[in-house]
């Protein structure tokens, strides 16, 4: 590629960042880094009436979670600012003054009433909605007598009536459409500000992009696009539009608000959401490579170092491909299985803290090795190790009941485990094991029996991280706590 690569991610801030954005952002990313290039962060905000207040430090913390640093955009400046296409407005204003000059964009004065009656009659006579040129040959007198009414104009392009617009697609091929499809599109409108076509062409060439990544629900605007690209006489960056996200039924569109799946489960789908339910970003950056990507027909599994090396627009799909929860609650397990300890265990150490746990590094180390493999997400810590860091359990007296037995049973059970864990030395799994089944024997108990008091009177739960190894290391003060605890729970109960 002999011109340099510059990408541009540009997103407008009107809510939370999701998982479509993140996919696009992704392949910008890859693609940049892939040649070598510039990542270009730009903030479309001229919509000021979808403006939403929360979504820029929402996306600019998600670009920075996933690991998507940009070169040029906010926080980090560059030279082909300003990066907000809000303090950008006389850069719009010049340019379309520019085509209005060159006869290739107009005024239009029409009033929304005589627009909303025109789109009637459109309707009502069975013709193509869209712009009929009122405005577009208008004599200087008229000109001067709306001025001089004090209605303040928008600018539309000026389409050419006959021929086609012709493009390519890097993905679709070449795609042409005859003028008279296209509208008299607005350019600015009379607040001055621009609208996204405007905007959009005009920041792209002086940012100097050299290819355009974004969703496929752009490429209806594309045809627009390049008439202005045209008309202002610039060379096209290539177009890429990436492939539809769809549901996990794949039949819709994921949707950028809740996806509701098998069962009316409600999904997650802004990228906030997946960091608080302890997704990684190694995980998801995988897992999003691969919508609407594909190395080869098997291999799944790359690090971010790998993506950036093979990644190429080749092998991006032409069709849409559907958002798997499975693959990616299956991928993230086995991203957080593929951890060191001490890596998971200052994940879950964070986890553990921002839930209120009062997790110390050394025992949510020791627990790591416990519970990598159980993992789906590091929330699931908050579950499986709750108990080892807050010693007010809350579990019902009847689960300390093996089957087939009774109070009486359970407290035996109990009391002779005091004892045991009183005398076992060394405090380790290995002993305390032999000692709880050399127990279990004089009971005349299963081990299963007798363990799943145990482990209820230890952990609250029926189901827990590995029991001896939990014991060894709760230490045996706080194991003979528990099972007082227990003790005196059976007994009031
Ligand atoms: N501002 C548009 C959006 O919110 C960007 C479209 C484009 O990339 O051209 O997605």
């Amino acid at each position: 590629m002999t011109q340099s690569v510059r990408v541009r991610f540009a997103p407008s801030p009107t809510g939370f960042f999701h998982l479509g954005g993140a996919r696009t952002a992704l392949f910008d990313w890859l693609f940049a880094r892939h040649h070598g290039g510039k990542f270009i962060l730009r903030i479309e905000d001229t919509d000021r009436g979808r403006y939403h207040p929360d979504a820029l430090p929402d996306l600019l913390g998600s670009l920075r979670w996933l690991g998507l640093q940009w070169d040029e955009g906010p926080d980090v400046g560059g030279s082909y600012g300003p990066y907000f296409q809000s303090d950008r407005a006389p850069l719009y204003q010049e340019h379309a003054e520019r085509l209005i000059e060159e006869g290739k964009a107009y005024r239009c004065y029409c009033s929304p009433e005589r627009l909303a009656a025109m789109r009637e009659e459109q309707r009502a006579t069975g013709r193509k909605p869209g712009y009929d040129g009122h405005c577009r040959e208008l004599s200087q007198a008229q000109v001067a007598e709306y001025e001089a009414s004090g209605i303040r104009p928008v600018v539309r392009l000026a389409v050419p009536k006959e021929g086609q617009t012709i493009f390519e697609d890097r993905l679709r091929g070449r795609i042409a459409v005859d003028n008279t499809e296209l509208d008299d599109l607005v350019l600015l409108k009379s607040d001055g500000f621009p609208t996204y076509h405007l905007a959009v062409v005009v920041d792209d060439h002086l940012m100097e992009i050299s290819h355009v990544l974004r969703g496929d629900e752009w490429l209806s605007s594309a045809p627009a696009h390049v008439l202005l690209y045209q008309a202002f006489g610039w060379p096209m960056p290539e177009l890429v539009h990436l492939p539809v996200i769809l549901d996990p039924s794949g039949k819709g569109k994921l949707s950028k608000r809740k996806v509701r799946g098998p069962g009316e489960v409600e999904r997650l789908t802004f990228i906030h959401e997946f960091r608080a339910a302890g997704y990684l970003p190694e995980a998801m950056v995988n897992f999003l490579a691969l919508v609407g990507w594909a190395y080869d027909a098997e291999r799944e599994y790359f690090t971010r170092d790998e993506l950036v090396q093979l990644f190429d627009l080749d092998r991006v799909s032409r069709s849409p491909s559907a958002f798997s929860y499975e693959k990616l609650d299956h991928m993230n397990a086995v991203y957080i299985r593929g951890l060191g300890d001490n890596d998971l265990a200052t994940r879950i150490q964070q986890v553990l803290l921002g839930a209120g746990l009062d997790a110390d590094f050394l025992t949510v180390l020791q627990f790591a090795p416990l519970v990598k493999e159980r993992m789906r997400t590091l929330s699931d810590c908050i579950d499986m190790l709750g108990f080892a860091f807050s010693d007010s359990l809350d579990y019902e007296a009847s689960l300390l009941i093996p089957k087939k037995s009774d109070e009486q049973g359970a407290l035996a059970i109990l009391m002779r485990t005091s004892e045991a864990v009183g005398q076992v030395e060394p405090f380790s799994h290995g002993a305390i094991e032999d000692t709880m089944r050399a127990l279990s024997d004089s009971l005349g108990l299963k081990p299963r029996d007798m363990l799943g008091a145990v482990r209820v009177a230890i952990t609250g739960r029926t189901v827990s991280p590995p029991l001896f190894e939990s014991m060894e290391i709760l230490g045996r003060e706080r194991v003979q706590a528990r099972i007082a605890g227990a003790i005196e729970r059976l007994a009031k109960g």
